[in-house]
């Protein structure tokens, strides 16, 4: 964190969330890049993106969804499919056509996004935020050879125009705050941010995921995260349902489960990004005397500094309010993203063959319990007890039942199979029902 030319804080995010997760670190790995990688997987899985086709429009006939898609050549063509999942971006043409409100405001300020190449202090491979002025400027490294990203805001005197601007637009006292200096700019851009959250993530057989259903400021660096947070939460319900394992209903806990983080995302990231960009003397005194030193003793807390971590990561977001969530055993509630814990080798985040429910034990599983798992093809693993579980607050011999998306669905501290029975049965889960 820098002010006035001089660095005044340093927060270390390395390994800051070492015992929650084998990915204790934040990682910056170019949005272009990301969508190759999951592209490529896509493609290992048989799926082939077409592009670009374009939806026009579509009508949801109760039970399936007729799509009106655009070729690249111009011509139209019909496709019939059971849902339609909109993940097409802020300006969602699914949601327009849904009608789902998108209720939130628009930041008075532009933003800008470039790709440079610089040189200074800053250039050093670490993230550099300003703290200088209202102009708020986040230096991103891709490498620690000066090349990397710059979100920041237009200087306001420059935006009572319609634009376009430049980077010679850009807050510039800001930059040299840090100490940088722009040798070359590889891309620039401009935009609008707002901060919206949809009324409906469901309707019918169409949903909504990601950006088509919450925007907010860039600060924080949590939309793509939570969009993909949203897929997870989708998939495995839809993959259930298309399988005729689960009822239709298994679909509406995907808006209740999702909705509410959005909002207090968007609500979270709205406070953030004033308090960042407040302008005035008191805000500046705050900004550039008050935080740094409040970040630096804050930090210094290994509580507080996990927290952070868990905020950034999503790690904490749970679901306790859901249908899907019964019971709790030890600390840990039904709704909870199940806790890591890697006890000499034995991983309880290790991935299974597939993306499936699962039951864990820490200790040991009663006869029973396994009995009815092997009968109704439902995976379970047993950890040997450990402090290390305790600690994680984890019970003795208790069942978790996981759900696809590890979350836990299900705490129960009985050896017996009865719960988990009566979870499927009460939800009418054909699957795992007799
Ligand atoms: C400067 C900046 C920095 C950011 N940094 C971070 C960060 O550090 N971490 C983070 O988690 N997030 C970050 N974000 C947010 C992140 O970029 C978005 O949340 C994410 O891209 C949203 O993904 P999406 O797939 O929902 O929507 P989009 O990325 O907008 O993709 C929507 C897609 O749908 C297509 N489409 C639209 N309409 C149609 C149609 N009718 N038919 C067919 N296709 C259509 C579009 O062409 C596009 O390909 C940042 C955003 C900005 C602007």
């Amino acid at each position: 964190m820098w002010v006035r030319g001089k660095r005044r804080a340093r927060l270390s995010f390395q390994d800051a969330g070492e015992k929650l997760t084998p990915y204790p670190f934040v990682l910056v790995y170019p949005q272009d890049l990301h969508e190759r990688l999951l592209l490529r997987h896509l493609e290992q899985a048989g799926v082939q993106v077409q592009r670009p086709v374009e939806l026009v429009a579509f009508e949801d006939r109760e039970d399936y969804v007729v799509a009106r898609l655009r070729d690249p050549d111009g011509g139209l063509r019909e496709c019939e499919a059971r849902f339609l999942a909109g993940c097409d971006g802020a300006s969602s043409s699914v949601r327009q056509q849904l009608g789902a409100g998108f209720p939130g405001g628009t930041y008075d300020h532009v933003f800008y996004v470039a790709d440079v190449q610089a040189a200074g202090v800053a250039a050093d491979g670490e993230v550099h935020v300003s703290l200088e002025t209202s102009d708020f400027v986040i230096m991103l490294p891709y490498t620690d050879t000066g090349r990397g990203r710059l979100i920041g805001t237009v200087h306001a005197s420059r935006t009572a125009g319609a634009g376009p601007y430049t980077f010679d637009d850009v807050g510039h006292s800001a930059l040299s705050s840090l100490g940088l200096r722009v040798d070359q700019v590889h891309w620039f851009s401009t935009y609008r941010v707002h901060h919206r959250v949809t009324n409906h993530y469901r309707s019918g057989q169409v949903f909504l995921v990601g950006d088509a259903a919450h925007v907010h400021s860039p600060a924080g660096g949590q939309g793509m995260n939570t969009g993909i947070g949203d897929a997870v939460n989708l998939a495995w319900k839809l993959a259930a349902v298309v399988r005729h394992e689960a009822p239709d209903s298994l679909l509406d806990s995907y808006e209740l489960e999702r909705l509410a983080f959005a909002r207090k995302l968007v609500d979270t990231t709205d406070r953030m990004f004033n308090f960042v960009t407040a302008e005035g003397n008191f805000a500046d005194f705050v900004r550039t005397r008050i935080a740094p030193v409040f970040a630096t003793v804050a930090y210094g807390v290994d509580a507080v500094r996990e927290l952070i971590f868990k905020i950034v990561s999503q790690i904490t977001i749970s679901y306790h309010d859901s249908p899907l969530s019964v019971g709790s055993a030890g600390t840990i509630k039904g709704g909870d993203r199940l806790p890591w814990v890697e006890v000499d080798g034995a991983d309880n985040h290790a991935p299974q063959e597939k993306i499936d429910w699962q039951v864990q034990v820490y200790g040991e599983a009663g006869d029973e319990l396994r009995a009815w798992c092997v009968l109704h093809g439902l995976p379970m693993r047993e950890f040997a007890w450990s402090r290390r579980h305790e600690e994680a607050g984890f019970t003795r011999n208790a069942h978790y039942l996981v759900r696809p998306d590890g979350h836990v669905a299900l705490c129960d501290s009985s050896p017996g199979p009865d719960a988990v029975a009566h979870y499927f049965r009460d939800r009418a889960y054909r699957r795992f029902c007799d």
